[in-house]
C-alpha cells in the first residue's frame, strides 16, 4: 500500500502518468523484486533485468520521438523510477542512466550525430556512464586533472576517474576532461563521447568495494591516449571556455532522479513497516497501536508526501523558460531533502522491525546500505547546500580551495 497516492491524493498526476506508474508497479513486482536480493548477493549487473526493462520500454522513455524514443517527460521518470526503487534499488538506477544523466547533456547539447548514437545505444538499453570525479577532484570538479588534447581531426584523452558508475558494463562514456588545442593553450573543461567497444585507450583499472548498490559497478578508470574523433566533443552553446558550466547544468537532471531513487526505497521501506506494524503482536496488542510507532510512521509518512511533493515539482520546472533541465535551485533541494529524509525513513521502519530488521532475511539492511549513497553521489548533501545558498544570495560559490573568498569578489560576482 502507498498512502498519499492511493488514499486518491495522485499529487496531481495526468491519467497518462497514473497509467505509467500502473505499469512500472506491475514491472517491479514481476521482474525487480523477484531478483534484488541475488542482485545484491552476486554483485552482478542485471542483464536479465535490462533487457526486460528495454522490451518493455523503460530505458530511454524521455528520448525524442524523432529518434525513437516516446519524449516522455521528467515527471514520467520519477514516477517509474520511484516504483522500481520500491522493489530493487540496482534496476531504478539503470532507469535514471537510460533516461537522464549523460543522456539528456547530449539530448541538450549534442550534435545530431551524436544524439542519434547515443538514442540508439540507450534504446539498446546501454546505462552511460558520466566520467567527472578524480581522486584529487571530488566536490572540486574543476581540480580534474584528466586532459584532451587535440592532434588533427581527433582528441587524445589521458588520466583517471574513479567511483564512476557502470565502469565496465556501460558502452557509451561522457568524459569530462581539460580541453587544449593544438598549440597547447587550455581552453577550459569539456565532455567528450566514447564508445567502449571500439575505444582502445580506455580501461577498468579498479571496482570500487561498495557497501550497497552492489549489482552496478562503481569502478575506477584509467585513460591512456584514449583517441576521440572531434566530433565527438561536446560543445554547449556558450562555447568551449564557458561550456563547463553548461555541462554540469546536466546533473540537475540526475539529481532528480538519484532523489527519486531515495524517496522509492523510502516508500518501499515504509510499505513494509506499516505492513508489519498491524500483524505482529506485543503485550497482547499490534505494535501499531502504540501511539509512540504511530507517530513514527506520521513522520515517515509526511516527510515522504514532501520528498514526492518536491522531486515532482522540479522535475516538472524541466522546460520552464526554454530550459533543457530541471531549475537547479528546485532540483538541489528535492535531492537534498529527499536523500536526508530516506535515510531516516528507512531506518526508522527498520527499527520498527526489531531484531527482523536487522536479518539479511528481510530487505530493510539492504534498503539502509543502498540508501546511504544519495547524499553523496551526484553532489554532496553540503555542497548542494552552499549551491542553495549562493542562489539564495545571489553569488557565486562562495567557496574557494582555501575556503575563503575576499568579500570585494563576492561583490563582483553579485553584480
Ligand atoms: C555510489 C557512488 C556513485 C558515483 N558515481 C559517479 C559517477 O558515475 N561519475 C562521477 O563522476 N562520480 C561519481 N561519484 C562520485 C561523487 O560524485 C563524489 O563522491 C562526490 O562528488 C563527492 O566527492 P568526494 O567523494 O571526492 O568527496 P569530497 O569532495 O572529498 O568531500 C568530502 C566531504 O567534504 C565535504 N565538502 C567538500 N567540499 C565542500 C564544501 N565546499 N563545503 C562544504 N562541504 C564540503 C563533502 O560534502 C564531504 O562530506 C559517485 C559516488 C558514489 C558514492
Amino acid at each position: 500500500m502507498d498512502l498519499g497516492l492511493d488514499l486518491g491524493l495522485d499529487l496531481g498526476l495526468a491519467p497518462d502518468e497514473i497509467a505509467l506508474r500502473a505499469r512500472a508497479r506491475a514491472f517491479a513486482h514481476d521482474v525487480a523484486r523477484p531478483r534484488a536480493a541475488q542482485i545484491d548477493r552476486d554483485e552482478q549487473y542485471p542483464w536479465d533485468v535490462v533487457k526486460a526493462l528495454t522490451e518493455a520500454g523503460f530505458a530511454g522513455m524521455t528520448i525524442p520521438k524523432a529518434l525513437g524514443g516516446q519524449g516522455r517527460s521528467f515527471l514520467d521518470a520519477v514516477l517509474v523510477i520511484e516504483e522500481m526503487a520500491k522493489a530493487c534499488t540496482v534496476t531504478a538506477r539503470i532507469v535514471v542512466e537510460t533516461n537522464m544523466g549523460a543522456l539528456s547533456t547530449v539530448m541538450a547539447y549534442g550534435s545530431e550525430a551524436q544524439k542519434k548514437l547515443v538514442a540508439a545505444l540507450v534504446l539498446e538499453g546501454d546505462k552511460p556512464a558520466i566520467c567527472i570525479t578524480e581522486p584529487d577532484a571530488g566536490s572540486d570538479t574543476t581540480a580534474m586533472s584528466t586532459r584532451a588534447d587535440r592532434r588533427g581531426d581527433h582528441y587524445v584523452i589521458n588520466g583517471k576517474k574513479h567511483w564512476i558508475t557502470g565502469a565496465g558494463v556501460s558502452r557509451l562514456h561522457l568524459i569530462f576532461a581539460r580541453v587544449f588545442d593544438e598549440r597547447g593553450e587550455e581552453l577550459g573543461i569539456g565532455g567528450f563521447l566514447a564508445v567502449r567497444d571500439d575505444a582502445k585507450g580506455l580501461r577498468v583499472t579498479k571496482r570500487e568495494q561498495t557497501m550497497g548498490l552492489r549489482g552496478m559497478p562503481e569502478g575506477e578508470l584509467t585513460f591512456e591516449n584514449l583517441e576521440v574523433p572531434a566530433s565527438m566533443a561536446i560543445v554547449p552553446p556558450s562555447g568551449p571556455r564557458r561550456g563547463f558550466a553548461d555541462l554540469m547544468n546536466a546533473y540537475n537532471s540526475q539529481r532528480v532522479g538519484a532523489g527519486s531513487v531515495a524517496m522509492g526505497i523510502a516508500a518501499g521501506a515504509l510499505d513494509l513497516a506499516l505492513d508489519w506494524a498491524k500483524t505482529r503482536e506485543q503485550f497482547g496488542r499490534p505494535i501499531a497501536e502504540f501511539q509512540g510507532l504511530q507517530w513514527m510512521l506520521a513522520d515517515m509518512q509526511t516527510q515522504l508526501t514532501a520528498s514526492r511533493l518536491m522531486l515532482y515539482q522540479a522535475a516538472r520546472s524541466r522546460g520552464a523558460d526554454g530550459s533543457a533541465f530541471p531549475d537547479p535551485m528546485l532540483a538541489a533541494q528535492a535531492k537534498i531533502f529527499a536523500s536526508e529524509t530516506a535515510i531516516t525513513i528507512v531506518n526508522n521502519a527498520l527499527q520498527l522491525f526489531g531484531a527482523r530488521g536487522y536479518s539479511r532475511e528481510l530487505p530493510l539492511e539492504r534498503m539502509a546500505r543502498d540508501v546511504r549513497m544519495f547524499t553523496i553521489g551526484g553532489g554532496t548533501a553540503q555542497v548542494l547546500r552552499t549551491l542553495v545558498a549562493s542562489k539564495m544570495l545571489g553569488w557565486k560559490l562562495p567557496q574557494t580551495r582555501d575556503g575563503y573568498v575576499p568579500k570585494a569578489s563576492l561583490r563582483d560576482a553579485a553584480e
